[in-house]
């Protein structure tokens, strides 16, 4: 967050700088040719009484220094349109340096912008997959981001989002047709072609209940499923029990983050992984862990030996898939 900030500081003290050297240059510029003009007319005078004639005549100098400052005025306008341009194409676009644990749709929710379109902007398929340090392109503007390709036009851009070519072209001050591959245009008024993530089954898989997206989840173990989420003897059950010989490898249902490891009554050695979108899952009664908090892991990756830690009559996997601190039945997310 503070590098970002810094990056933003810079750029608006440049453009503070920039935009405080044209008044300077332009209230200096005047001044010296309100100087000149005064000084003319006090020469003036001087000089027709020298030539003794009653010559009414312009002197071309006069001319020269109107065409000057009239020059000089429409050098600024132009100039001035021209910051006024790099500003609008400068803010529309924020960034955001990726700090540890946070997730994509969290990001998206701050930002208040679409996690598909997030993802989109940034050339990022699979949103499990960002990396702390990273740093986001965030659109400010309505329209999207595209990031150049190799053999990309701008007729062909045009085309494909359905926006005139010179309001691309415009808007992202290019100065000639040409365009630099893996440079980000913004995209004017376009909606954002999510087709591209949509592929991805990571970030859809969950539109059918109720729109929520979810990660997919993997089984973390074979073995036998000793009890079921509900109610039982003794109380409601929050997760699955997995019974496996003792120390058998327990994988990440899901890409993720390691969120925590350490040892809690009655689950014992245990960790959770942070699936993004408010998704979390639980590894209880292990072993031994092979994580630690932070860890970066995909799903398939190994995180825990089973054991019998915490409250546990024999070895096995005590399984929990959370919802923004809801426990869910994991039998309804595993294949
Ligand atoms: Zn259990």
């Amino acid at each position: 967050m503070d590098n970002t900030r810094g990056i933003v500081l810079q750029r608006f003290v440049l453009k503070l700088n920039a935009g405080a050297g044209i008044a300077a240059l332009r209230t200096f510029l005047i001044f010296t040719s309100l100087a000149v003009g005064g000084l003319f007319l006090i020469i003036q005078p001087a000089g027709v009484a020298a030539q003794q004639s009653g010559s009414t005549d312009h002197p071309s100098y006069l001319g020269q220094l109107e065409r000057y400052r009239n020059h000089t005025l429409e050098h600024f306008r132009l100039e001035e349109e021209r910051q006024a341009r790099a500003s609008r194409l400068e803010d529309s676009i924020q960034l955001h340096k990726i700090q540890r644990g946070e997730t994509l749709g969290g990001i998206a929710n701050v930002y208040g912008v679409e996690l598909a379109s997030l993802a989109y902007w940034n050339n990022i398929t699979n949103p499990h997959r960002i990396r702390e340090g990273d740093v986001l392109h965030i659109l400010t503007v309505e329209g999207t981001l595209h990031q150049v390709a190799k053999g990309d036009t701008l007729t062909a851009l045009a085309s494909r989002y359905s926006v005139d070519k010179q309001k691309i072209s415009d808007f992202n001050m290019l100065e000639a047709a040409l365009l630099e591959e893996g440079n980000r245009l913004v995209i004017p008024g376009a909606k954002t072609l999510t087709g591209k993530v949509e592929k991805e089954p990571a970030v859809l898989t969950l539109a059918s209940r109720g729109g929520v997206q979810a990660p997919v989840f993997r089984w973390p173990l074979w073995g036998t499923i000793t009890s079921h989420y509900g109610m039982r003897a003794g109380g409601f059950h929050f997760g699955l029990d997995i019974a496996a010989p003792y120390g058998t490898v327990v994988v990440s249902a899901a890409s993720g983050i390691i969120d925590y490891t350490g040892v809690q009554r009655g689950y014992g050695l245990m960790l959770t992984v942070d699936h993004g979108n408010g998704w979390s899952s639980l590894y209880a009664h292990n072993s031994s862990l092979l994580v630690s908090e932070g860890q970066r892991v995909s799903a398939g990756t190994p995180v825990a030996k089973v054991g019998a830690s915490g409250n546990a009559t024999g070895p096995h996997l005590h399984l929990e898939i959370i919802q923004h601190g809801k426990k869910l039945d994991p039998m309804a997310y595993l294949p």
